[in-house]
């Protein structure tokens, strides 16, 4: 490993790259996708398997140690257990994860696990059809609940649960799903609604605050206890419930951003590099992974992105401004 590591310009050092491998999704939750005629980048731009492993192997040398593979929906991607294989296999990875929605779970979770996977973060909003079904635009609870039976019996450990935090929508299944996760042994976590959503329905009274389902949660619940950070670059905040059973976390993006401690870089499915889930400007690599450049370019790219990473990205000031690219097409 190059000693130096990724440093930005703020002395941040970054060891966590996200991929996405699709811009697609089998379902269509309305914080990210629109519900019809989503533009989808060409398939020949998305980039191969082989191209995702040498950029990895290459930032692998640069200190990235954690790998995430997202989308879009990644399991809609085909044959991504070749693709797991591949990078599991690389030494320097000491932790390889995915998010999925999890409909194809009952499908793929065994292969995945066979192919070297072992930590899931599974996105699950509500237990309630209806509302699983007015979220996403898709029937599909029930496919999401066998994956995560199918997951579970594979072996994979942790798996996490996201919820996207909306005001006015979830509060009736805060309480069902946190239950749901202490009776399961999974950790739910939270995450504060982003503007990033296809059709620009974001505002900010639309969020529901870490503050407020944490209130709710120890009324309910029981009381919850901070968990002093294992790791103060992760995002998520955890707590644990004062009865010993399980935690759940808060990925408080809106009302506690965590920029300070940022160590994440994203590839997106057609090879642009980005410092910042909400960065503006973004930088294509796949001119250079297509086009010859030696390894050392590349590097020498990767670096550069990094070393122009902004401070944070504003979230709570007039100044910010939303990024051209949904989550589906950024990559969450
Ligand atoms: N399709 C997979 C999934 O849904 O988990 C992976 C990609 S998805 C973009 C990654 C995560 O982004 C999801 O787990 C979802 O919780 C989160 N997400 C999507 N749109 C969001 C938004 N507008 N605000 C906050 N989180 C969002
Ligand atoms: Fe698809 Fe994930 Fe976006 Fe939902 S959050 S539309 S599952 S990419």
């Amino acid at each position: 490993m190059n000693v130096s590591g990724l440093r930005d310009n703020f002395g941040r050092l970054h060891n966590n790259l996200r991929v996405s491998v699709t811009d697609r999704c089998n379902i269509r939750c309305f914080y990210c996708m629109p519900e019809r005629d989503a533009a989808f980048v060409p398939r020949a731009e998305i980039l191969t398997y082989e191209e995702i492993e040498r950029f990895v192997r290459i930032a692998v040398r640069l200190g990235i140690t954690k790998l995430r593979i997202t989308g879009g929906e990644p399991l809609v991607r085909r044959d991504l257990p070749e693709l797991v294989r591949k990078l599991a296999a690389i030494p320097e990875i000491q932790d390889l994860a995915l998010t999925t929605n999890g409909v194809f779970l009952s499908e793929l979770a065994e292969p995945l696990y066979e192919a070297g996977l072992r930590r899931i973060n599974l996105h699950l909003d509500t237990l309630d059809r209806e509302r699983f079904r007015q979220i996403t635009r898709h029937d599909s609870l029930d496919r999401v609940l066998a994956g995560l039976e199918t997951a579970k019996r594979a072996g994979f450990h942790p798996i996490k649960i996201n919820a996207v935090a909306v005001k006015n929508l979830i509060e009736p299944d805060i309480v069902p799903l946190a239950r749901f996760g202490r009776e399961n042994g999974l950790e739910v976590r939270f995450i504060e609604f982003m503007p990033l959503d296809a059709q620009g329905l974001w505002d900010r009274s639309r969020v529901l605050l870490a503050s407020d389902i944490i209130e709710i949660l120890s009324r309910e619940i029981c009381p919850l206890v901070e968990v002093p950070d294992a790791d103060p670059r992760a995002p998520a905040t955890e707590y644990r419930y004062a009865d010993g059973a399980g935690t759940v976390g808060f990925i408080a993006s809106v009302s506690r951003p965590f920029c300070l401690n940022c160590n994440r870089i994203r590839l997106t499915a057609d090879g642009h590099l980005r410092y910042c889930l909400f960065a503006i400007e973004e930088s294509d690599v796949k001119p250079l992974l297509r086009g010859g450049a030696s390894d050392e370019a590349i590097e020498e790219f990767i670096r550069r992105v990094v070393s122009g990473k902004w401070e944070g990205h504003a979230i709570n000031s007039a100044r910010f401004v939303a990024p051209p690219r949904p989550m589906y097409s950024i990559g969450g």
